[in-house]
């Protein structure tokens, strides 16, 4: 199998392709375009939504990618190939599936886990009249950082140096937290969620305010990419509470014994290099779509990482680190045109969608049979759905 067909080069293929496979299977295409910044070749940067099957469907399966950006290649790859594979040319009863194609155009296209603000879309949808407090070692972290408007390899190996003290001080579970968990106070900084909603934030819970009343239950599938756990399969990151029902319902697609807690901390200690159990998170997309979806309509399901091989722990954390720095540097840098700007682009891609042929492979072939799963599971979903009671006034 040739996966160059799936793993596009550039947002702006990624793109086109998706428009195109996704007009040939008669789709619902829709365009959402992003004002003010254009993409690297001065075309337009995108959310495009296809839906496929009928519109009142009282089961969606909900596939997204490109919430952190450049994860969008895996993700792009994995929407292109269900759609060409012959997946859902025959849909279940009563399920549909709608793709969210690049819900981070900027970030996809300018190879930023952030968007054109800095902001972590997963870390978005907080209550803003709540916001949670940044911690110490968070302020500590992000005032090691290099500056953003002057920056060079130096710069770079320095920060790392400094981060790497803080890991080795404060432990890798400690600092993942303060980095990931998101923070409201540092606009400039890493894991910022952002002072309001997002563009692509509001653009998603404008899609999602026009589901039909029909339609009950939605099975959230959002890829991302990468995790060094090991390639035997990809990471399950299941949102639902585990007392919830709807956390079973997820297990019957995923596997129970990929989505329970210890299961998923054991993987994402061993593709981030560190100890602990699993670290907090604040503002996710998938509680996003709770929230903008009507109270009749459950949601089950996650995030679901592309995988490949552990590195040695502390380099491991090193490289994780650098990524965040990548992405900071362009969420605030969008000449693409220096010869410095395109190395630091094209060691970023390799970051988050490696090149070798034998892992695309392997990884498309788990992101089939993770959207079949989750399709499956979504027709028996919509099989025990009774319909919404009309009121007949
Ligand atoms: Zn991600």
């Amino acid at each position: 199998m040739s996966t160059a067909k799936f793993f596009s080069e550039n947002y702006q293929e990624a793109r086109l392709r998706f428009v195109e496979a996704a007009s040939l299977l008669k789709a619902n295409l829709k365009s959402f375009t992003l004002p003010k910044i254009l993409a690297p070749d001065g075309s337009e940067l995108c959310i495009d939504t296809a839906w496929v099957g009928r519109a009142d469907a009282k089961v969606i399966l909900l596939c997204i990618s490109g919430t952190h950006g450049p994860e969008g290649f895996c993700g792009s790859a994995a929407q292109l190939q269900t759609l060409t594979d012959g997946s859902i040319d025959n849909l279940p009863e009563d399920v549909a599936v709608l793709f969210i194609h690049a819900l981070n155009p900027y970030g996809f296209a300018y190879m930023s886990r952030y968007n054109e603000n800095n902001v972590d879309l997963n870390r978005n949808w907080i209550n803003f009249d709540d916001i949670p407090k940044t911690s110490a070692l968070c302020q500590e972290l992000n005032s090691l950082l290099p500056p953003i408007d002057k920056f060079n390899e130096q710069h770079f190996n320095k920060a790392l140096q400094s981060l790497a003290k803080l890991l080795e001080k404060h432990g890798g579970l400690a600092v993942e937290n303060a980095l990931g968990a998101g923070q409201y106070s540092i606009p400039e900084g890493l894991g910022y969620g952002g002072k309001e909603r997002e563009w692509s934030s509001v653009i998603l819970a404008e899609i999602l305010s026009s589901l039909n009343p029909r339609t009950q239950k939605i099975a959230y599938l959002d890829w991302h990419s990468l995790v060094r756990s090991g390639t035997d399969d990809m990471v399950y990151l299941c949102f639902n509470k585990t007392d919830d029902p709807l956390f079973k319902r997820c297990a019957s697609w995923w596997g129970d014994h990929n989505i329970r807690t210890e299961a998923v901390a054991e993987k994402w200690n061993k593709g981030l290099g560190r100890e602990g159990g699993r670290p907090e998170r604040h503002g996710l997309v998938m509680w996003g779509v709770q929230d903008a979806t009507q109270a009749c309509q459950e949601v089950a399901g996650g995030v679901v990482e592309f995988t490949d091989q552990p590195l040695e722990p502390l380099l491991q954390k090193l490289e994780n680190m650098r990524a965040m720095l990548l992405s900071r540097y362009f969420a605030h840098n969008r000449d693409l045109s220096s010869e410095y700007n395109q190395s630091l682009y094209l060691q970023s891609r390799e970051l988050w969608a490696p090149s070798d042929q034998s892992w695309r492979e392997l990884q498309l072939q788990h992101a089939q049979r993770i959207f079949n799963a989750t399709l499956n599971g979504a027709a028996i979903w919509a099989n025990e759905t009774s319909d919404v009671e009309t009121n007949n006034e």
